[in-house]
């Protein structure tokens, strides 16, 4: 039955494919959206828009960044001879905020699944190797410790160590299956802390 109209219905339907939003969440978010101020309703479509518009990739990192080359990239106090490896730049934005890693990153924009048909070449590894051919000290790699990150991790180590490049993957203080993003300051710090070569 058509209870709403279709502006209405299109709005929930929209707001319902986004990631974590089920249907009464879009429900809610759409009807807060139609009772704001039409000023406010604007902004936040430029907003969305402008950023989608601006936001690229780093062309050395692979992060989400404004600039062709991203702040971390760009900073001559990072170690850009340790290179630690990430899925996501939310995961990045977690080691940054522990403030205790002097290296650069690598994000891989996605992982490794051949459930979802995720394979190597879909994901930023083939650009990590590239960077490989200028001298590395050392390869971190931060994946989440899912089945994905797991698999992902085992085959980046397969790909590096045969360069001779030291290879080392974080501790597993980070919870099985747990997203890097959601987990304490203290918990990354000693995960990478206690890193183990692989
Ligand atoms: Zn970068």
């Amino acid at each position: 039955m058509d209870y709403y109209s279709s502006h209405i219905k299109n709005l929930i339907e929209e707001l319902g494919r986004l990631p974590g939003v089920g249907s009464k969440t879009a429900q809610r978010l759409a009807f807060h959206i139609i009772s704001l101020p039409e000023e406010r309703v604007e902004k936040l479509a430029e907003t969305i828009v402008s950023a989608r518009r601006n936001i690229h990739e780093c062309k050395v990192c692979h992060t989400l960044t404004d600039r062709e080359v991203c702040p971390i990239c760009s900073d001559p106090a990072r170690n850009g001879r340790v290179i630690m490896v990430v899925e996501n730049s939310r995961d990045l934005a977690a080691y940054e905020k522990t403030g205790k890693f002097d290296g650069v990153y690598h994000v891989l924009q996605g992982a490794i699944s051949p459930m979802l048909g995720i394979g190597p070449n879909d994901i930023r590894l083939k650009e990590l190797m590239v960077r490989l051919q200028e001298p590395v000290d050392e390869v971190i790699i931060a994946t989440n410790s899912s089945l994905e990150g797991e698999t992902t991790a085992m085959y980046i180590s397969k790909l590096i160590k045969p360069a001779g490049i030291k290879v080392t993957r974080i501790a597993s203080g980070v919870p099985v299956g747990g997203d890097l993003e959601y987990i304490d300051e203290v918990t990354l710090q000693r995960a990478l802390e206690g890193r183990t070569e692989l």
